[in-house]
């Protein structure tokens, strides 16, 4: 997320902790820029009006460099002609401010089911079922209970299932930018969510590739 309002950009990023999110903050548009072209985001929320760099700009230029990271615009003003700008630069959807948190999540997630792909809200491998909306998942039917790091790195490894993940992959996705990297908390994590997940099934989904990754597969 890049936006110079910093009690506004802290208050989103811990909103969006609690539902699992990872965020890393950049307050003005050149720390913005340059996270945006050598990290790996999901989705890049953008304020418009930034110090040393705007977020046409921004957008202008990821996509210059044909980086594919689908770009949320936070527009102030309510005018056409700043919503018109903002598509145009690149950016998949807007948002106008003031907006609310709810508002904001729902776009996310509307974004991230189109960039993935996904034209419902669930998606399944096997018997298992993730709702990318309410967070629920089931297996066989049934509903199990998992911690929003757990349900962080499932629905990761679900929305690329086939695909072997690195734990630096899974680091970067599910960890923000300033975390201290050791890769055996992404271990200690798969074993947690493998016996909520497979323990109690026959066909098990997670699959260990030997000092690699993980990937989930029927
Ligand atoms: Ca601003």
């Amino acid at each position: 997320m890049v936006e110079d309002e910093v009690s506004l950009a802290n208050l989103i990023k811990e909103g969006l902790e609690d539902e699992g999110y990872s965020v890393d903050l950049a307050y003005d548009g050149e720390e913005g820029l340059y996270l945006a072209l050598n990290e790996p985001y999901d989705i890049i929320i953008l304020d418009i009006m930034l110090p040393k760099m705007d977020g046409i700009e921004i957008a202008k230029t990821v996509r210059s460099k044909n980086i594919r990271t689908p770009i949320l615009m936070l527009t102030a003003k309510d005018t056409i002609q700043d919503k018109v700008l903002g598509l145009d630069s690149g950016a998949d959807d807007y948002l106008t401010k003031p907006f609310s948190f709810d508002e904001l999540l729902a776009r996310m997630r509307a974004i991230l089911r189109r960039s993935f792909g996904e034209v419902k809200n669930t998606v399944k491998v096997a018997d298992l079922e993730l709702n990318l909306d309410t967070h629920e998942v089931k297996r066989s039917g049934k509903v199990i209970e998992l911690t929003s790091k757990e349900y962080a790195l499932l629905e990761y490894l679900v929305l690329n299932k086939n695909r072997l993940l690195s734990r630096t992959d899974i680091i970067e996705h599910i960890y923000d930018y300033n975390y201290d990297f050791d890769s055996n908390v992404i271990d200690v994590l798969v074993a947690r969510l493998r016996r909520k997940i497979d323990k109690d099934f026959d066909k098990k989904l997670i699959h260990t590739v030997r000092g690699v990754g993980y990937m989930v597969k029927e």
